[in-house]
């Protein structure tokens, strides 16, 4: 069976922690997400870029 599994590592999850198998999983997962989340908008700072926007259709 190679389906689920820990989304990080692969290993067999832990009842408390899935789809995890840790809580260091858990937590690497949550900084991939923050990370992604915060990379986008950071690119929002330039007024050329804000304009530029509302040209775009
Ligand atoms: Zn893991």
């Amino acid at each position: 069976m190679s389906g689920p599994g820990c989304p990080i590592c692969k290993k067999p999850p832990e009842t408390a922690y899935r789809p995890f198998c840790s809580r260091r999983c858990a937590d690497v997962d949550l900084q991939r997400w923050l990370t992604n989340r915060y990379a986008v908008p950071a690119e929002d700072d330039d007024e050329g870029a804000r304009e530029a926007a509302f040209d775009d259709e």
